[in-house]
């Protein structure tokens, strides 16, 4: 069983390693993992009184289980969140987040450079349902101001944002969305669970790709989405056990020890992603450096007021095109080209041709994302052989 210090009353690092930790009979050290679908019970009665939450107990692993419960239980800790339900995929947790609430008639409002998926829910699937959408320019507040619509029922917020990382004032929005009783729902995946706290400025839920810096290895898919008791209850576990997006145990505790590095991986990721965006900064072969932690950034005093740090993922324009792009990305020797991110190896992108070639070309170069555009999401590797290959790759004819 878990020890009788109240796991509240303890910092960040020791909640994401102890965080929820229930021990079976045996005792183990490392959280088990439960592998079942069903449970059974001692008598009639007890299978009565679960069914109908009169009495504790799992039921069904679509619904809960003892590893997910855990991961569930961790995750709220970490974020300060009442409650957490996990999800199969970063986009299962935002798909769940949008649909347990939306109906016919209602009305969206999303920031324009959003992740692709995120982007074809709220343009594509939404619709088919009769639900409408307004998009903006997230750092406009005056655009999220006029957006608004007595039906708005949902305000959808990813910052930093995919891939330019230009950001949104979460506190400004939602103050917005307090007026219109709107419901907030931020992605949290690029700032990490770690630097930005959006329950605290007045987000309604956080969702996040579990995919990402959670694990952060590489090595399963997941999702989480964060909030209220009430909500979470009510609305979206409703939702989320008849549709069945349910998290597998296996990757719940892949996910599970994941947490328990976290700190350790995301400061040398940060540390890295400076060095290496102050070092581009300075390149007579880069046109342009996206990094939050830089003064050049067009929301430097946001990013100063929102963010504890400037973040492990860095957006830069290669001077010369998408030729010029391509060939920096093929001379590197140890970074990967990859559209994962969050990874511990060091990952490189080329957002136009790949994650948001499904927008028009015209859009895409008034989002920000030009043919020159490359996004690194910066790994634990040593800092010296990054900057290493990033020049050496550059220095490329
Ligand atoms: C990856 C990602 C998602 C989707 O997560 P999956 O686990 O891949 O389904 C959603 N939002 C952002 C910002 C992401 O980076």
């Amino acid at each position: 069983m878990t020890k009788k210090q109240d796991p509240k009353s303890w910092q960040l690092a020791t909640k994401l390693v102890r965080g929820g930790t229930r021990r079976s009979n045996f005792g183990e050290t490392s959280e088990a993992i439960f592998m079942n679908s069903g449970f059974c019970y001692d008598s009639a009665e007890t299978a009565e009184s679960r069914f109908n939450g009169s009495a504790p107990g799992f039921v069904y692993s679509r619904y809960s289980n003892p590893t997910l419960a855990m991961l569930e239980d961790r995750l709220a800790l970490m974020e300060g969140a009442e409650r957490c339900c996990v999800l199969a995929s970063g986009m299962a947790a935002v798909f769940a987040s949008m649909m347990c609430q939306l109906k016919a008639g209602d009305h969206v409002v999303a920031s324009r450079v959003i992740f692709g998926s995120c982007y074809y829910i709220i343009t594509q699937v939404l619709p088919r349902f009769g639900i409408e959408y307004t998009l903006v320019d997230g750092t406009d507040l005056d655009a999220w101001k006029k957006a608004f619509r007595k039906n708005t029922a949902v305000v959808f917020v990813e910052t930093p944002a995919n891939p330019t990382l230009s950001l949104v004032d979460i506190a400004a929005v939602a103050k917005l969305c307090k007026k219109a009783r709107a419901c907030l729902i931020l992605d949290n995946v690029f700032s990490t669970p770690l630097l930005q706290h959006p329950l605290k400025l007045g987000a309604d839920l956080v969702v996040y790709s579990t995919t990402k810096h959670i694990d952060g290895q590489g090595r399963s898919l997941g999702g989480a989405v964060l909030g209220k008791q009430k909500f979470i209850d009510e609305i979206l576990l409703p939702f989320h056990r008849h549709t069945g997006p349910a998290m597998s145990p296996f990757n719940a505790w892949i996910t599970l020890k994941g947490l328990e590095t976290l700190p350790l991986r995301v400061e040398r990721q940060c540390s890295n992603a400076h060095a290496i965006a102050e070092m581009l900064e300075k390149h007579p072969k880069i046109a342009r450096v996206y990094y939050p932690g830089l003064k050049s950034h067009p929301e430097y005093a946001l990013a100063k007021k929102q963010m504890s740090h400037g973040g492990p993922m860095i957006a830069f324009e290669v001077k010369g095109g998408k030729k010029a792009a391509f060939r920096f990305m093929n001379g590197l020797n140890t970074i990967d080209i990859s559209n994962n991110l969050g990874d511990a190896k060091s990952l490189i992108t080329h957002p136009a041709s790949s994650t948001h070639a499904n927008i028009e070309a015209k859009e895409r170069v008034k989002l920000g994302i030009t043919d020159s555009l490359v996004r690194l999401s910066v790994g634990i590797e040593d800092i010296a052989d990054l900057t290493g290959d990033i020049k050496q790759a550059l220095a490329q004819k």
